[in-house]
């Protein structure tokens, strides 16, 4: 190991940057479906698997003592629920090793990467392929959940989007925190919102500053806390921007279309100078330059840019912020 390497662990814990995984994973794991608990069910389950569902169960990818359940396919895709639940036919013994090893990793293609000789692997991959053939039901999909029960979808998305601008929030308080223990109230000395206490200043401003590749090099406790809002903004805002849509009365295809317009104008921001409001017009004219997009996309796409600025005021106003 470096010396540079204390680097990284020199620097404050972000709570939104560190967690909003483990949330986003929670609240696609909470709607999946699970099976009751069947004893005699789940005996003849194992028993497909080609073992012996009395003695100590053995791990189906690589033989060694089974220390735990592996999801065959993960609950969660790209942080939202895969359609896969915690259901008997999802669920094989597993050691821990495989089970970490293998992540979200298709089992298949996991099972290929086990030093076992080909014969044991092809073997191994029959028995798990009779017992999801068997056991494992259709995937389920977001749209159905959406078609059954539109208004809890959007209550649902909704309290995911507080949970993570609260934590957001919460790193925004836990920064004046810190610089209140060293002295350091700089951002209070040169801020013209410096009369507004920072647990009230907007998590996302409607119009957050985005720093230049420059500005980045020498950051004060401001542009640590802007720089925050813009990560948040980064992986984030898009996809509860499309919640919003949806909670508004957008339809999912819709809501998709204006997070791909909204995408485009977040990236095209990135490292400009400026705010994102009064970067529309410029979005707008620069796109003209792609061939590849048609006057009318291109007007689409300034519609979108306009709606997330609308968004990210809005959401800013939801917390009971000033404003800007
Ligand atoms: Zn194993």
């Amino acid at each position: 190991m470096r010396v540079e390497s204390i680097r990284t662990h020199l620097q404050p814990y972000r709570i939104h940057a560190r967690r909003s995984t483990t949330v986003n994973h929670a609240f696609a794991s909470a709607i999946a479906p699970a099976d009751a608990f069947a004893i005699d069910r789940v005996r003849t389950a194992i028993s497909l698997l080609g073992q012996d569902p009395d003695v100590d169960l053995a791990c189906v990818y690589c033989g060694l003592p089974a220390e735990t359940w592996d999801h065959l396919r993960g609950l969660v895709v790209k942080r939202n629920f895969s359609g896969y639940g915690h259901v008997l036919g999802n669920l094989v013994p597993s050691c821990k090793p495989c089970n970490s090893r293998k992540g979200s990793k298709d089992w298949r293609a996991f099972l290929e990467s086990t030093p076992a000789d080909r014969s044991t692997r092809a073997r191994r991959e029959a028995l798990i392929a009779a017992y999801v053939a068997e056991y494992l039901p259709e995937p389920l999909t977001v749209a159905t959940f959406e078609d059954r029960c539109p208004e809890l979808m959007a209550e649902f998305s909704a309290i995911r989007m507080e949970v993570l601008a609260l934590l957001a929030r919460a790193d925004d308080v836990a920064a004046a925190i810190r610089a209140a223990q060293v002295g350091l109230a700089r951002r209070a000395d040169a801020s013209p919102t410096s009369s507004t206490p920072s647990s009230a200043r907007p998590v996302v401003a409607s119009a957050p500053p985005i720093l230049s590749g420059k500005r980045r090099t020498a950051m004060s406790d401001n542009d640590e806390i802007t720089k925050m809002d813009w990560v948040w903004l980064s992986a984030d805002a898009i996809e509860q921007f499309k919640a919003w849509r949806i909670q508004g009365g957008a339809t999912a295809a819709s809501a998709s279309s204006y997070a791909t317009g909204a995408r485009s104008f977040v990236h095209y921001c990135r490292g400009l100078d400026k705010d994102p409001s009064s970067a529309i017009e410029d979005f707008y004219k620069n796109l003209a330059r792609n061939s590849g997009i048609t006057p009318r996309a291109r007007s689409d796409y300034r519609s979108h840019a306009r709606a997330f600025v609308r968004f990210l005021s809005a959401t800013s106003r939801q917390r009971g912020s000033v404003g800007t």
